[in-house]
């Protein structure tokens, strides 16, 4: 039924960034070296993904759209759903609240493209494109005008995309990132630009951090690796120099994703409780990777919440190696 189809929808799709989020998601899923994202008025009236991804077959693209069809997980892993969030939503919801037109080439199939307005799906037809895919997102929530009067100023909602690609982007440094606002039609102006990182992956990292928050946070950047009950932990912490008025520049990644958890507030406060004040706040990229089981990301599927089974082990980890790097650093 179209109309529940665009109450649930818009539980997936929050404002443009979330639907920012999705497809750029899928591009990294779909193997992507290079993603370009172009928007125009915060998003609102185009949201353009393009990657070069292993594509999808023509007859495939009706299936992308259809709720809970997912390439990405075959019967026998039931209990990974819930690992991975909610599967198989996006792109039916992301038709049904707006137009959404996919254009697409897997390797040895003729490019093809389908497109879904305000739930109402066209036929496949034939289109033109090397490789990759394309996914052009126009007039979000024209189809739930309720919806449309809850978004936020272009300036908002631009602000919101950035951040997105930005947590994307620190993610993922082997890939290259473009951003784009084409407000004003034409080429438009690139906001944000990453290329492909190289080296190692802690290399790569360190690179992509200094692009992202600065060489100043890269030069004051410790690098932390460290391991405790099944849980890894990787990434930058700053020296306390290197501090901000607010949490601003304090990242989360869990099993590769962008996350947004108190719980590294916290843990970041324990660790440099000895050397910060309280109106100063540590800056870190940290990436925590462990057994899908011991982490809940389906708290709901538009916000990036985590819910860690046993989230003392995971602060007691990043406290402890947090001081152990600043000890080492000469504090
Ligand atoms: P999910 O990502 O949870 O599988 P989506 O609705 O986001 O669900 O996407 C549905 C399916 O469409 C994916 O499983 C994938 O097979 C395909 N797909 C979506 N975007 C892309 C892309 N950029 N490149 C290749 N395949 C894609
Ligand atoms: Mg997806």
């Amino acid at each position: 039924d179209a109309a529940i189809n665009r109450i649930a929808a818009g539980e997936v799709v929050e404002r443009p960034a979330s639907a920012v989020k999705e497809l750029v998601e899928n591009a990294i899923d779909a193997g992507a070296r290079r993603i370009e994202i172009a928007i125009a008025d915060g998003g609102k009236t185009l949201i353009r993904v393009t990657d070069d991804g292993c594509g999808i077959t023509p007859d495939q693209l009706p299936l992308a759209l259809s709720r809970h069809a997912t390439s990405k997980i075959d019967g026998t892993d039931l209990l990974d759903i819930h690992s991975f969030g909610f599967r198989g939503e996006a792109l039916p919801s992301l038709g049904a609240v707006g137009r959404l037109t996919i254009t697409s080439r897997a390797e040895g199939h003729e490019a093809a493209q389908i497109a879904v307005s305000g739930g109402v799906m066209d036929p496949v037809k034939p289109a033109a494109l090397n490789g990759g895919t394309i996914v052009e997102l126009r007039d979000l929530f024209f189809a739930t005008p309720a919806r449309l009067k809850f978004m936020r100023t272009d300036r908002a909602e631009t602000q919101a995309i950035n951040d997105v690609v930005k947590r994307l982007a620190m993610a993922e440094p082997f890939i290259g990132f473009t951003l784009r606002d084409v407000s004003g039609g034409g080429d438009g102006r690139v906001t944000f630009r990453a290329d492909p990182e190289t080296g190692d992956l802690f290399d790569a990292l360190h690179g992509r951090l200094g692009r992202i928050l600065g060489n100043e946070f890269a030069e004051n950047a410790l690098k932390i690796d460290a391991e405790r009950e099944g849980f890894l932990l990787t990434g930058y912490a700053a020296l306390p120099t290197y501090s901000r008025g607010s949490a601003v520049a304090q990242f989360l990644f869990v099993n590769g994703r962008p996350v947004r958890d108190k719980l590294l507030v916290g843990a970041l406060r324990g660790a440099y409780f000895d050397f910060l004040s309280r109106d100063r706040h540590p800056a870190a990229a940290l990436f925590i990777e462990c057994d899908p089981h011991l982490v809940d990301v389906n708290v709901h599927p538009a916000k990036s919440e985590v819910r860690f089974r046993d989230p003392g082990i995971v602060r007691g980890l990043i406290v402890s190696s947090l001081r152990h790097a600043l000890a080492e650093a000469g504090h």
